[in-house]
C-alpha cells in the first residue's frame, strides 16, 4: 500500500448487502416506545397509520442483519461505496501524529447521508401501494433526499420545511422542487398543528413533524416518512459504518482509537458508529464512540433521559430518549439538522449504558474547523458535519500534545455547498455562540409528561 494513498474504496464483491441491527448485540434491550394515550408499549398496529408494515417490522426487529432489497442496492450503487479519505493535508496542517480518516457522505445525489434511508423508505412505501409521502425538513437535506427518492419511485412528495430554514435557504426549496416535491413553510396554515402558531413563527422540527403527521394520518394513500431518530432509519444508515470497517482494513488499520459523528436525531452517528460498537461488544475492541452536538441544542449532554413525544403536538408515540422537552425551540443556528429536541432512542440507550460519549461544541469553533478542512482537503462541510470535524481536531491536537499516533475516524455527513450564506456570516465574524441557558432548559423540560 502506497504511503501516500488518500482514498479508499471497495471492490464490487465487497458491497454491503445487509443492514446491521445493533439491538441484536446490545447487553440490555432498549425500552419500548409507548402509545401516547394508553402509555402501554406501542405495538406494530399503533404505527400502521403512519408507516408501511415492512418498515414497522424493521423498527421492532431483533434480527442482527436485514437484507437490503435489490431495488435499493441498484440506487445505492450509483453513489456507494462512499469514499474514505485519509486527510493527510489536514494532518500536516495540524502537525499531528494522528491518522485522520474521513468517511464522506456528501457524494450522494442529495449531498448527505439522508439518501441512504430515503431510498429504502420510499421503496417499501411504494411496494405497499402508497402514492404520497409527507415529511418535515429542518436544514433541507432530508426533504431533498426524500424528494429525490420519491422521484425515482414515482411517489408524490410533500415537505413541511422549518420556517427559519425556509426563509434563510430559498435554494434548498428550489432543489426539492427540482426533484419534484411540493414544499410548505412550517408553521403552515394547512394544519391545526401549524395554525396553533403565528404565521411568521420560525418553526421547529417538532412543529413540522406534527404538520406532516396530521396530513398523512387520515389519507389511506399517504404515509409519513421520518429522516432520523427511529430504529429503522438508524438501521439503514449502517451501510456507512460497515463500509468504513472494510475500508480501514484496506488502509492497514486495526480498530481505531475514536469514531466521531455529529448528532441531531442520531442517524449518521449511529450509522457510522454502531458497526464499531459491534466490534466492541463482540470482539472487545477499545474504540471510543463520540457524538457531537451544538451547545445551543445540547440534547445528549444536558437533556434528561425520559419518555417524551417526538413532536410538539404530542401525536407521536412516547420515546425513552434524551430530551430537552418537546416544546423546546432552539436558537436558529446554522447547523439546522442538529436542532431537534430529542435523540434517537437507540443512541440514547447506548449513551445511558455507558457505551459511548457525547460532547457539545460552540458553532464558531465548528465553522473554524470546517474552514480549515475546506482549505486543506477541498471539501466544504455541512455546518452539521463541521461539529464532528471540530471534535476530530480536538482529538488530533490532544494526540499532538501527547505524541500518540492515534487513529481517528470522523463522519462527514454532507457537503455545505448550499450553506454558503452560513460561511459568509462566519467569515464576516457575525456568528454568535448561543449556549442554551439554564432557565430556558428548565422551562422546556417542564412540559415533558410524567410516565
Ligand atoms: C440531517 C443531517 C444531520 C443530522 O441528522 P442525524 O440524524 O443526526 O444524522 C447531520 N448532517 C447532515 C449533513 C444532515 O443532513
Amino acid at each position: 500500500m502506497s504511503d501516500e494513498q488518500v482514498v479508499y474504496t471497495l471492490e464490487p464483491d465487497e458491497e454491503i448487502k445487509a443492514w446491521y441491527n445493533v439491538v441484536a448485540d446490545l447487553p440490555t434491550p432498549p425500552p419500548p416506545a409507548l402509545h401516547p394515550g394508553t402509555k402501554q408499549p406501542a405495538g406494530p398496529d399503533d404505527l400502521a397509520p403512519l408507516f408501511p408494515m415492512d418498515l414497522i417490522m424493521q423498527e421492532v426487529s431483533q434480527e442482527r442483519y436485514i437484507e437490503i432489497p435489490e431495488e435499493v442496492l441498484d440506487v445505492y450503487r450509483q453513489y456507494r461505496p462512499s469514499p474514505l479519505y485519509r486527510a493527510r493535508n489536514w494532518e500536516k496542517k495540524l502537525g499531528t501524529p494522528a491518522r485522520i480518516y474521513v468517511k464522506y457522505e456528501g457524494v450522494s445525489p442529495a449531498g448527505s447521508h439522508k439518501v441512504n434511508t430515503a431510498v429504502p423508505q420510499v421503496y417499501y412505501n411504494k411496494k405497499s401501494g402508497i402514492t404520497r409521502l409527507t415529511t418535515e425538513t429542518g436544514a433541507g437535506q432530508w426533504g431533498t433526499a426524500l424528494a429525490y427518492a420519491c422521484a425515482l419511485f414515482g411517489v408524490t412528495c410533500e415537505v413541511w420545511q422549518v420556517g427559519a430554514s425556509f426563509d434563510a435557504k430559498p435554494q434548498r426549496r428550489v432543489l426539492m422542487e427540482v426533484f419534484g416535491a411540493k414544499v410548505h413553510r412550517s408553521p403552515s396554515r394547512l394544519t391545526n398543528a401549524g395554525r396553533a402558531f403565528p404565521e411568521d413563527h420560525p418553526g421547529s422540527l417538532g412543529i413540522a413533524i406534527s404538520e406532516a403527521v396530521e396530513v398523512a394520518a387520515p389519507d389511506p394513500g399517504a404515509k409519513y416518512a421520518l429522516g432520523s431518530v427511529l430504529n429503522h432509519v438508524l438501521l439503514h444508515q449502517t451501510v456507512i459504518g460497515q463500509e468504513t470497517l472494510l475500508q480501514l482494513a484496506k488502509a492497514g488499520e486495526g480498530a481505531p482509537d475514536v469514531v466521531i459523528g455529529c448528532a441531531g436525531g442520531g442517524s449518521n452517528f449511529a450509522g457510522l458508529a454502531f458497526p464499531f460498537l459491534r466490534e466492541k461488544l463482540v470482539h472487545g475492541t477499545k474504540t471510543r464512540l463520540v457524538a457531537v452536538e451544538p451547545t445551543s441544542c445540547p440534547t445528549l449532554t444536558r437533556g434528561e433521559y425520559r419518555y417524551d413525544f417526538g413532536d410538539t403536538a404530542c401525536t407521536t408515540p412516547l420515546f425513552k430518549m434524551y430530551t430537552l422537552g418537546h416544546d423546546f425551540v432552539p436558537s436558529p443556528i446554522h447547523a439546522g439538522g442538529l436542532r431537534y429536541h430529542g435523540m434517537a432512542p437507540l443512541v440514547s440507550h447506548v449513551l445511558h449504558e455507558g457505551l459511548m460519549e457525547a460532547v457539545a461544541l460552540h458553532q464558531n469553533e465548528c465553522f473554524e474547523a470546517g474552514v480549515e478542512f475546506a482549505r486543506t482537503q477541498g471539501i466544504v462541510p455541512a455546518p452539521e458535519s463541521s461539529h464532528a470535524l471540530a471534535q476530530a481536531r480536538r482529538e488530533a491536537l490532544a494526540a499532538k500534545e501527547s505524541g500518540e499516533e492515534k487513529v481517528i475516524v470522523v463522519g462527514l455527513s454532507g457537503h455545505g455547498l448550499l450553506e454558503i450564506s452560513a460561511y459568509e456570516q462566519f467569515l464576516a465574524g457575525k456568528l454568535t455562540d448561543d449556549p442554551l441557558s439554564e432557565s430556558a432548559l428548565t422551562a422546556a423540560l417542564a412540559g415533558v409528561p410524567e410516565v
